[in-house]
């Protein structure tokens, strides 16, 4: 009884070493960024913002965005695009 536990204690061993080796490299998310051609994860944990649809129109169109919910969920390298977007626009034209 002993020895049979054993001896699958040992194979599960060796036929799991050989591709379980990427851990903690990739983030898996649930939220998905809504910029299309985005393949970035838009969750909080990895610095994903929420936007007004509108306002992230401003920068990627409405044919831009893959949703067409009122807000819109980006990821954190989109979020800097917009933000740097925002900025080279002239904020105070009065
Ligand atoms: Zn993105």
């Amino acid at each position: 009884m002993g020895f049979k536990s054993n001896a699958r204690k040992k194979r599960q061993q060796s036929g799991a070493d050989s591709s379980s080796k990427k851990s903690s490299e990739e983030f898996v998310g649930q939220v998905k960024c809504d910029v299309s051609g985005c393949k970035n994860w838009a969750d909080k944990k990895v610095g994903g913002r929420k936007l007004a649809f509108d306002r992230a129109a401003d920068v990627w169109g409405e044919s831009g965005l893959s949703s067409d919910s009122r807000r819109v969920k980006i990821c954190k390298s989109c979020y800097r695009t917009w933000k740097k977007a925002k900025k080279d626009e002239p904020t105070e034209w009065s």
